[in-house]
């Protein structure tokens, strides 16, 4: 059986401009032949959108699914309270609210429910059909340094810990430790690995742009990566620990606030891709009343830091991949990243590459993903109008379709205004 999607424009997720005029083939769970002037084969099921643009299935480069975006004391309160089967029911609805926004493919870069394997779980129950999600890569624990961003004993009295963490929680100190944490998450099925070079946001007891890691210790675990042949994400926002990261080997920089130009150069130079979040932070900052006063000035800091970085990075031509953060933001509005990217002063077609085209690079799926193209998966989504004049266009998706299967297929929204 082969469907045609037939719609007034088509963008392919690499060309520099829409097409006018599209229609895409699928059989099974691929893309047979796309172009404006194909014959459609008669036994075929037609679906036409009308005035509407058709793209590749989004790919968020930057997701937790297995967090709840809830407030900085709810979490420490569910953190206690809620049962991991309970976190992994929420998970699937993050999944599932993910995929309906159109992405169908996220990079989920660390599950915080240490020793739980939610997102491997997840991930695989998605890809047995048990529950309805994107296509996920996971990197369960995210990991760094005791005291670092992702060791949740901070500002917790010692006694309530449990006592301390190690590689088996992502939490390493030495050269060797990191290399052992890193294989400790390749042999429960880690897609790539995830890691932190500077303080966070939200993290009670660091600083935001402090280093966390030697460059010793970073060189040994993206080299034992690697080795593995599995990809390297480093979330950071000091400027020092991302030299000190990317002089280390790794393919992207997570956040990237504080980056100065000199940085910035190096990775057009280096090929490394940054993942800007800023949704993570338009929405932290209408939430900055509910936070220890120390984490909202760090979240003020990153948050204005991030807006213009990013547009030094769209000058000096960084490769940006799209990511949200979502989980420290609600999921489900992963494609409003795309507008704070032309706000940003990112051409529309390019905030449609860094969720398609780029971000499959990024991700090393683009043999099969990121490109409406013959014999790629028949991963489609479908706006209202066209995106190049109005980019929050990828915000109303009302079409959905992964590997060749019909996800979501609601009506066009109608009229001109989208917001
Ligand atoms: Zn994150």
């Amino acid at each position: 059986m082969t469907i045609a999607l037939t719609a007034a424009r088509i963008f392919d997720g690499k060309s520099d401009r829409i097409e006018e005029g599209g229609i895409l083939l699928v059989e099974g769970e691929r893309i047979v032949a796309t172009g404006a002037n194909l014959q459609i084969p008669s036994h075929s099921e037609v679906i036409d959108f009308g005035d509407s643009t058709l793209c590749p299935g989004f790919i968020d480069a930057h997701t937790h699914l297995t967090f709840a975006a809830e407030s900085y004391d709810q979490r420490l309160i569910n953190r206690f309270r809620k049962h991991q089967a309970e976190k992994a029911y929420q998970a699937a609805l993050n999944a599932r609210v993910t995929l309906e926004g159109g992405f169908t493919t996220v990079r989920d870069v660390g599950c915080l429910e240490q020793r739980s394997f939610i997102d491997v779980s997840l991930r695989n129950a998605i890809a047995q059909g048990l529950v309805s999600g994107p296509r996920m890569l996971v990197a369960i624990n995210s990991i760094g340094a005791t005291g670092g961003h992702t060791d949740r004993n901070g500002g917790l009295r010692f006694e309530a810990t449990g006592g301390e963490l190690d590689y088996r929680d992502g939490i390493a100190d030495s050269p060797a430790d990191l290399r052992k944490a890193v294989r400790f998450n390749v042999r429960y099925g880690a897609d790539l690995i995830k890691f932190c070079a500077s303080g966070g946001v939200m993290s009670f007891h660091d600083e935001v742009d402090v280093p966390q890691l030697t460059p010793e210790e970073m060189a040994a675990l993206v080299d034992e990566a690697h080795r593995l042949r599995k990809k390297v994400a480093v979330h950071c926002h000091g400027d020092q620990a991302a030299r000190e990261a990317i002089e280390a080997g790794v393919d992207s920089v997570e956040h990237g606030s504080f980056l100065r130009d000199e940085t910035l150069e190096i990775m057009k130079a280096k090929g490394v891709y940054l993942v800007p979040t800023l949704l993570v932070g338009q929405e932290l900052a209408r939430r900055l009343e509910g936070m220890p006063p120390h984490v909202s000035d760090k979240a003020r800091r990153a948050i204005e830091a991030a807006a213009m970085m990013t547009g030094r990075a769209i000058e000096v031509g960084v490769k940006i991949g799209l990511g949200t953060d979502a989980g420290a933001c609600q999921h489900g509005n992963n494609a409003r990243e795309m507008a704070l990217l032309v706000r940003a002063g990112m051409s529309p077609v390019a905030a449609l590459k860094t969720a398609t085209s780029v971000n499959a690079d990024l991700l090393g799926v683009s043999e099969k993903l990121g490109t409406l193209e013959e014999g790629r998966l028949a991963d489609v989504v479908a706006m209202p109008g066209d995106p190049t004049e109005e980019i929050t266009a990828t915000e109303h998706i009302f079409f959905v379709m992964k590997e060749g299967r019909i996800i979501k297929h609601g009506r066009r929204p109608q009229g001109a205004s989208m917001n």
